[in-house]
């Protein structure tokens, strides 16, 4: 598993060039005085940009999440800078796109043990995109490592954005639009759908990928799933498996990464069957 530290390292190498690039292009002479823009011309703003020599970009500030990301621009050596963390602060964007949707507003999840993920992925039609998505700052580390692993192999996620983004009415009925979707992501304080008590999902310890194809469904005394309860894709993603594209199967590189990574799978269970869903192995 890479480190942190590696990662860590990328970001404060991209700091240092940008830094660098900044004062090669300053307004300041080499004798310290300040430079007059002529009056009537367009004021000197420094052009920054945040290149390697070999005109990669390193760091994941140039691009925003949902955009296509330019793979030409990528140094797949600094992969890791691409994959990055953060603290959700109360004074920024982030809490404001959750606070009262999948974060409560009551106090009963503390937004220090949530972490900020910003990460590529290769979409269902083989392009490069930033994704976004909060976990459990016990798994940051290793998510980020599972996702960079899927990126390099290009392993395909439809989308990543947070479950926010598709907020209604509650956590149950927000979540079935985000599997309608085909959104990949992990916290929402919410209930196990059906039942009184709380998902791994409310305190960010649990991922979905590909929802849509993957589904989620409760089964019958017999052990039949309850089909009646999905939709027409979802049925028919039910059926041989095996054979399907973006089906989550013993064979597929996710159950493997995750699983390997202490992760339990819900394909693996008996009821209700979760295919889309991967939940961390707590001590
Ligand atoms: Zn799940």
């Amino acid at each position: 598993m890479r480190s942190q530290n590696n990662r860590k390292k990328a970001a404060v190498s991209g700091a240092a060039i940008l830094a660098a690039l900044t004062l090669g292009v300053g307004c300041t002479t080499a004798t310290g005085e300040e430079q007059t823009p002529d009056a009537g011309t367009t004021p000197m703003i420094p052009i920054v940009e945040e290149h390697e020599d070999n005109g990669k970009m390193v760091g994941n500030d140039w691009y925003n999440v949902g955009d296509e990301v330019d793979e030409s621009l990528l140094d797949m050596q600094q992969l890791a800078s691409y994959f990055t963390m953060e603290e959700i602060s109360k004074d920024g964007d982030i809490y404001q796109r959750i606070l009262g949707k999948s974060f409560p507003e009551d106090g009963s999840m503390e937004l220090s043990k949530l972490r900020y993920l910003k990460m590529l992925y290769v979409d269902y039609e083989g392009k490069s995109r930033c994704g976004e998505m909060i976990v459990n700052a016990e798994i940051a580390d290793v998510t980020l490592d599972i996702f960079e692993q899927l990126y390099e192999a290009r392993y395909p996620i439809a989308d990543m954005v947070l479950i926010d983004t598709f907020w209604d009415t509650d956590g149950n009925t927000t979540d079935r639009k985000s599997i309608q979707a085909n959104n990949s992501s992990a916290f929402c304080y919410r209930t196990i759908a059906g039942t009184n008590e709380m998902s791994n999902h409310a305190d960010g310890y649990a991922i979905d990928i590909n929802p849509h194809d993957n589904p989620y469904v409760w089964c019958n005394p017999d052990g039949s799933p309850k089909l009646e309860t999905l939709d027409a894709h979802e049925q028919d993603m039910m059926e041989d498996r095996e054979q399907k594209e973006h089906a989550i199967t013993h064979e597929d590189l996710a159950y493997r990464l995750f699983t390997e990574a202490g992760f339990t799978w819900g394909g693996d269970w008996s009821n209700p069957l979760d295919y889309q869903h991967f939940e961390w192995n707590r001590q």
